[in-house]
């Protein structure tokens, strides 16, 4: 049997056990039609809109010596959740791939090294669409990703997680436009010289946007760049709205009324994005999503784990397979309760009350710790679309979803940037 068929048949099971679990709450003209049905009018739905998932990790695994994302890898086995073959199973049209750079040193020596990996891994993204230019096609401007769909090739996007490849020198800024950059998130776990992180142990240092950061999003904003403001604090959000001349994105965060995090959004957050004209990518993030009972010897046992862990892009092959099987143990030792795809559900029925249907769209963070059941890695998407459709969500309505409200973003960002460059031109 073949692979496609094989996840066929287990997607099937998986959406007829929860579809018996739950009443049918959608209104729509489905009296009559049965789970089967649902799930093939959902698979076509799929099908046919742009789908686009703004933030992988996936720069992380193409540095890797040896890694082929022409083949298909086993999520269980390598960890890896994003590879072409498997984009194509899951109908998954296009992809922002993040290079993204742990927080180290904010030195000119770190800031160096930071810049030197940055590249590297944009530059592995790029050698990637070229090497593998029959299936996929680098994109870097919003229709790009309609041009490919229609030539059946993947949309690969390019994204920084992180400013701090910025280090404090300005002009990066449009060297890594010039790469093919479309968003940059301005901050990760640690605060930066751009920002302060939501999760930072020292707690604030700017009070949101540092000046530098402040002229970074004067810069993107000039460029045509996305601000990206998840992994920020509350102020960075602010801040954000406010400095930024374009509509801002969180490229993966999720809906703080619905699981308390702080790497998730308020709903007065959620309702300035609205009035802003940005867009909330939902993250497939078990942690954001769901909120797991207290579990003080888990919390140990990873804290135990995070001490004597280097960061994830210096760790050679055999550090990474080793950690891969510590946290597998782990989990199978002090087991949380996983989040699923209703949970998914649940955040996009919150932010779509809250902020309107044109204000969210996916990110699932895959090879940065995204992957839930049910959507555990890019071949397993479409449960997404079964699970909005199961919801009542109209093709209309799950298109803004899968990609139309970020291509909005995008576009409008872009004519922000020719605007801002005309005024400059003529003074
Ligand atoms: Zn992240």
């Amino acid at each position: 049997m073949r692979k496609s068929n094989s996840n066929y048949l287990i997607l099937l099971l998986f959406t007829i056990l929860i579809g018996s679990c739950k009443e049918k709450s959608n209104s729509t003209d489905s009296k009559t039609e049965t789970e089967e049905e649902l799930v093939q009018r959902a698979l076509e739905i799929h099908k046919r809109v742009l789908t686009l998932d703004t933030h992988a990790d996936t720069p992380l695994r193409m540095i890797e010596p040896g890694f082929d994302m022409a083949e298909r890898h086993d999520p269980n086995e390598t960890g890896s959740k994003v590879d072409y073959p498997r984009m194509k199973e899951g109908d998954l049209d296009a992809i922002f791939f993040a290079a993204f750079v742990a927080q180290d040193i904010r030195d000119d020596d770190g800031n160096s090294r930071a810049k030197t990996l940055c590249l590297q891994m944009i530059d592995s993204v790029i050698a990637s669409t070229e090497r593998n230019s029959n299936i996929v096609g680098l994109a870097l401007n919003p229709g790009d990703a309609y041009a490919l769909e229609k030539e059946g090739k993947r949309a690969i996007y390019i994204g920084i997680e992180n400013g701090y490849p910025i280090g404090n020198d300005l002009s990066n800024v449009e060297e890594y436009f010039n790469k093919g950059v479309r968003y940059i998130t301005l901050v990760h776990s640690s605060n930066n010289d751009l920002a302060d992180s939501a999760t930072d142990e020292n707690g604030a240092e700017h009070g949101g946007i540092s000046e530098f950061g402040s002229k970074v999003v004067g810069e993107m904003n000039r460029l045509g760049i996305m601000v990206d403001v998840s992994h920020g604090n509350d102020s960075v959000f602010y801040d954000a709205i406010k400095l930024s001349k374009a509509p801002i994105i969180a490229s993966h965060s999720n809906a703080r009324a619905v699981t308390k995090h702080q790497r998730n959004m308020t709903d007065e957050m959620l309702q300035l994005m609205a009035e802003n004209g940005g867009v909330v990518q939902l993250t497939m993030l078990a942690d954001y999503l769901r909120e797991a009972p207290p579990n003080a010897a888990r919390d140990s046992a990873v804290a135990a784990l995070r001490a004597n862990m280097k960061p994830i892009s210096e760790m050679t092959d055999e550090e990474r397979s080793a950690l891969r099987t510590s946290f597998q143990e782990l989990n199978q030792k002090f087991p949380n309760p996983p989040a699923t795809v209703e949970h998914v559900a649940d955040h996009i029925d919150h932010i779509v009350k809250v902020a309107g249907i044109d204000h969210v769209g996916i990110g699932c963070d895959f090879d940065g710790g995204g992957g839930i059941e049910g959507v555990f890695d890019a071949s397993e998407v479409m449960n997404i679309t079964i699970e909005l459709v199961r919801r009542g969500y109209t093709e209309e309505q799950i298109e803004k979803i899968w990609g139309g409200n970020l291509i909005r973003v995008f576009k409008e960002v872009q004519a922000i940037a020719d605007e801002i460059q005309a005024k400059a031109s003529s003074t």
